[in-house]
């Protein structure tokens, strides 16, 4: 195997390059830290380059808000430096009954308050946003500050401003584990050797529960499957991003559409799903009517993924270089058609590009952004839950000043997300 050349010693290893791996090297990396990054097969080719690209504050939870609302200008600037395809469409939440409108305006009251810019639109002012729709509605929350990016333009610039800024980035290279000593972690073993640091960050996406229980750490991360597609251009669909309770649109820099049907993300039954059946119960209950259970052969799959594994051994990590989701066809088809119900333009569309992608979550939906008690030197950013991508570089911020330890962070707001909050027992 050709063996790369990479200096022996970080100040801080990054186990992952998604959008919140790349974001965190990249802060590290302007506060002049050494900072090394692995990935194990290519920069953001796993959820970062496969969502929806919506960059939103509404219907947040609370505590992330302050992050989507500090992260717009980092959005702003960077596309003032480089297209990733960043523009302030405005997206909108319709409501199809005065009961979805009574709770649009409760979220709203509270979200009010962080300072989110929203507003509730009446039937004819949701019409007009869209340029007319022939879905029946009661009217829309809309904030006129959300918008979007291009998921697939997005991770590879970031690596290259990482870079620029002296991030060494490998690709094709897994971590296999860390390296602890005296119970504080060293640095790591990767598929091509030893590295040390002071500090290491597993943002690993949906791997990071396998590489965390490795070394006994029990991080509460499930995965949930999700299909999106885009469609050839037209020139008169809505100009916002748009969630119409069925499905959601918004406009693609190409001229097309990306599209995906709600409340049919599937979670696959797997073994982790019994080992964590009380820590997610609560949350399934709430979403039972979005999520659709199925037991196949990913279950076999990843009961056949061994959970303890030695450093000299070729990892799980490196035999899945990049995790290749199946879209679901039935999805699609469904998506395009509540699409085309509501705006006959779409007729004639079709599909340019289809993908899926899997989504890790956690048992409150939020992200964990923090330490480990029981590990120093281990940090974790993962578990986003499907909101990850809008606020990659607050997040990536966030962690940075954790590993830093600023004088000037904001314990309150980072309570929220921290490894702590989970009973571990
Ligand atoms: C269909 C879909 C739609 C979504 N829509 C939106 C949206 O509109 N807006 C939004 O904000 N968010 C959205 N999301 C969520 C968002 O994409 C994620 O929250 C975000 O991309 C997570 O980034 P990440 O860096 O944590 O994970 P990832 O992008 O998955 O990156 C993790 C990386 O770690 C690498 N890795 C793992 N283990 C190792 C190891 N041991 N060694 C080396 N490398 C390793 C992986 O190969 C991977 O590249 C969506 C997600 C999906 C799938």
């Amino acid at each position: 195997m050709h063996t790369i050349s990479v200096q022996k010693n970080w100040d801080v290893i990054i186990i992952g390059g998604g959008i919140i791996g790349l974001s965190t090297a990249w802060a590290l990396a302007r506060q002049g830290l050494q900072v090394a990054l692995f990935e194990k097969g290519t920069v953001g080719a796993e959820q970062s380059s496969r969502n929806w690209g919506w960059i939103r504050s509404l219907r947040r939870d609370l505590a992330e808000l302050p992050m989507a609302l500090r992260v717009n200008e980092t959005w702003s600037k960077l596309q003032e430096q480089v297209n990733v395809g960043y523009r302030k469409t405005g997206l909108a939440y319709f409501a199809s009954s005065e009961q979805e409108m009574a709770s649009h305006e409760k979220w709203l009251a509270a979200a009010r308050q962080i300072g989110v810019k929203g507003e509730l639109l009446g039937r004819a002012a949701a019409e007009d946003l869209v340029g007319g729709t022939k879905q029946p509605l009661a009217g829309a929350l809309y904030s006129a500050e959300d918008g979007v990016a291009e998921p697939q333009m997005v991770p590879g610039i970031v690596a290259k401003l990482a870079a620029f800024a002296g991030v060494k980035i490998v690709e094709n290279c897994a971590v296999r584990g860390l390296d602890v000593a005296g119970g504080k972690v060293v640095g790591v073993w990767t598929e091509q050797g030893r590295f040390g640091a002071a500090a290491v960050v597993c943002a690993g996406g949906i791997w990071s529960r396998l590489f965390c229980g490795n070394f006994g750490i029990n991080l509460p991360q499930l995965k949930v499957a999700a299909t999106a597609f885009e469609t050839t251009p037209i020139g008169n669909g809505p100009q916002v991003a748009l969630n119409g309770g069925e499905y959601t649109c918004r406009p693609h820099c190409s001229g097309g559409y990306v599209i995906s049907k709600l409340n049919a993300s599937i979670v696959e039954i797997v073994p982790d799903s019994f080992k964590l059946f009380w820590k997610f119960f609560p949350a399934w209950r709430a979403e039972s009517k979005l999520l659709k259970l199925r037991f196949g052969k990913k279950f076999f799959e990843e009961l056949a993924v061994p959970t303890k594994f030695s450093m000299e051994q070729v990892s799980p990590f490196e035999k899945n270089r990049v995790y290749d989701a199946i879209p679901t066809e039935r999805t699609i088809s469904q998506a395009m058609d509540s699409v085309r119900l509501a705006f006959p333009q779409f007729a004639q569309t079709k599909i340019a590009r289809q993908w899926g992608g899997l989504i890790d979550v956690t048992p409150d939906a939020l992200p964990i952004i923090s330490g480990v008690g029981s590990t120093p030197g281990l940090f974790i950013a993962t578990g986003f839950s499907g909101h990850g991508f809008g606020i990659g570089f607050a997040a990536g911020d966030m962690m940075a000043g954790i590993i830093f330890d600023k004088s000037n962070r904001n314990r309150r707001e980072e309570d929220a997300f921290s490894f702590d909050r989970f009973d571990l027992g």
